[in-house]
């Protein structure tokens, strides 16, 4: 029989997206016939920003195998226990946004449906102390969760990392070339294609290097070398959506120890990340350019940072939305070239992830069948759109109206798919999951309920129980949660113990 096995793979780019793609194929392909190259340019440099990310992630070092210790003081990285929105909802608000669940389900309902119906009955109670990783980042506590006690709150630790960008790259490319990954060093001048499929075939350097490949996996970035400049594949707008389009970006010296979370600040026409490193702070203002000037941004920026920052601020323009295929001919867009929604959920490297496990599920041979390609297509996109619905759903409950920026977003039209998911929030009280969503119950929840959506319905089947056995337990659990909040070590003392970078 004859093999249709892939003889060449080439990744275009060696940004977070092209090592990630390299360290993954690598990891799969060592020991079959298909080579592996990856060509990336210097002199155009990768896009420098993208440091926070989400529990996932952890899944994905594990599968390469990964040491953790090392992965975070390669990288300087921080632990990262969810994302604090401040003036989001109103000025002078804060809530977080954690990762892992809030309190225990008991009698096989869900842990919030007892918090809603005790809050509906008149306890004053706030939702995010029942939950153990906001508990610890206000007390800025970090350690990984137990493993030898499944039934304790430490159990139950959910984290992921903030690192630097770069660092993550290079520490990949380690791991890559290591596996037989080969490294081309040069900017791509020539893109050639079969005169009948139209297939990529054949790229060429600045340094006359020629790459011929049967599988390209385009990482160039937000420009889509092959996938955009070359297939013309097309790019869907969200900017109805989303209107953010430009953000500028500076890392500033730290101020004191690193906090286990990121900060998102509203500002006056966007909001302003905080990523704490081990060794520096990154921060940029994602804006919008109809509301504001790029001048003024970068003022609000540098005024609003806690060290003196330690580079120039950078300016990048976006466009949110996506390829109109991810997967076009024997091309595989990944990253900035697939598309792009803004970092407030720190959702980009995610997306990276998963396209390359969709990709694991789906891997083509050279004859490339257009059922695996469409179906890649239709569950990338279904991904995107609940992240869009997500990011979005920060936007729509805004008590803001003190700018234009605050008072465009209330004319936002969320999708009917979000429509629907606050009407049953608000009417029942109740969230359900939904599959190839990224986030989860606990994330709605987090979400909803801190932007201001509250629900006026519970579960039927708690309506039984006796509202102050219900407030009973609740009480119980958050004593456990405060108190497993408190055995938790300083999240500097647990980096300074177990992986503290070098410089
Ligand atoms: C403002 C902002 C903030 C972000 N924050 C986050 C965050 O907090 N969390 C998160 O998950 N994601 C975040 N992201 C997204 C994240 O930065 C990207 O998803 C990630 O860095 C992957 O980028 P990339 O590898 O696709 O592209 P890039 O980093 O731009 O890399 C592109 C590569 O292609 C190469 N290349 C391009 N053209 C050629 C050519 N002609 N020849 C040879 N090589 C070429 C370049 O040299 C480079 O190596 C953010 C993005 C932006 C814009």
């Amino acid at each position: 029989m004859t093999s249709h096995a892939l003889d060449h793979i080439v990744i275009v780019g060696g940004g977070t997206a092209g090592w990630m793609a390299a360290a993954t194929l690598s990891n799969l392909m060592q020991g079959t016939k298909t080579k592996i190259t990856l060509v990336e340019s210097e002199e155009i440099g990768t896009v420098g920003v993208g440091e926070a990310t989400i529990p996932p992630i952890i899944a994905f070092n594990d599968m390469l195998g990964i040491d953790e210790d090392e992965f975070v003081r390669e990288t300087n990285a921080t632990f990262k226990l969810g994302i604090e929105f401040v003036d989001w909802f109103e000025k002078g608000h804060s809530y977080i946004h954690p990762f892992g669940d809030f309190g225990a389900d008991f009698d096989a309902i869900p842990f919030y449906q007892y918090w809603v119906r005790s809050s509906l009955a008149g306890r004053d109670d706030d939702l995010f102390s029942y939950s153990l990783m906001v508990e610890a980042c206000r007390r800025q506590k970090f350690m990984r969760p137990v493993k030898d006690r499944p039934d304790s709150a430490l159990a139950g630790i959910n984290y992921a990392f903030q690192f630097d960008a770069s660092l993550y790259a290079k520490f990949l490319r380690k791991h890559a070339e290591a596996r037989g990954v080969e490294r081309v060093e040069g900017k791509i001048v020539t893109v050639d294609q079969d005169a009948d499929t139209g297939h990529v075939t054949t790229l060429t350097t600045d340094k006359a290097a020629e790459l011929k490949g049967d599988f390209f996996v385009d990482c160039s970035g937000f420009r889509g070398l092959l996938i955009e400049q070359t297939l013309e594949t097309g790019y869907e707008d969200w900017s109805s959506w989303l209107p953010c389009n430009r953000a500028v970006a500076v890392p500033c010296e730290k101020v004191g120890d690193p906090i286990p979370y990121t900060r998102a600040t509203a500002r006056e026409a966007g909001w302003q990340w905080r990523i704490p490193l081990q060794h520096r702070t990154g921060n940029g203002y994602v804006y919008c350019s109809d509301f504001l000037e790029d001048e003024a941004a970068t003022e609000t920026l540098l005024s609003n940072l806690d060290g003196a920052p330690i580079a120039d601020p950078k300016i990048l323009r976006f466009l949110t939305g996506h390829r109109k295929k991810f997967w076009n001919k024997n091309v595989l867009a990944l990253g900035l070239a697939a598309g792009f929604m803004e970092p407030l959920e720190s959702t980009s490297i995610h997306l990276v992830q998963t396209s390359l496990a969709r990709l694991l599920t789906h891997f083509p041979d050279k004859r490339f069948d257009q059922t695996d390609i469409d179906a890649f297509n239709a569950r990338t996109l279904r991904e995107y759109q609940f992240v869009r619905d997500f990011l979005v759903l920060h936007y729509t409950a805004t008590k803001r109206d003190d700018t234009p920026f605050w008072r465009h977003c209330k004319i936002i039209e969320p999708s009917a798919d979000l429509k629907r998911r606050i009407a049953q929030w608000e009417g029942t009280g109740r969230i359900f999951e939904e599959p190839n969503d990224i986030f989860g119950t606990a994330s709605w929840l987090a979400v909803l309920y801190g932007q201001g959506y509250r629900p006026q319905s519970y579960h039927p089947l708690i309506e039984k129980m006796p509202i102050k056995r219900i407030d009973g337990v609740l009480a119980s659990i958050g004593k456990t949660i405060d108190a497993a909040a408190d055995f938790m070590p300083a999240h500097q003392s647990f980096i300074d113990k177990n992986c503290k970078a070098v410089s």
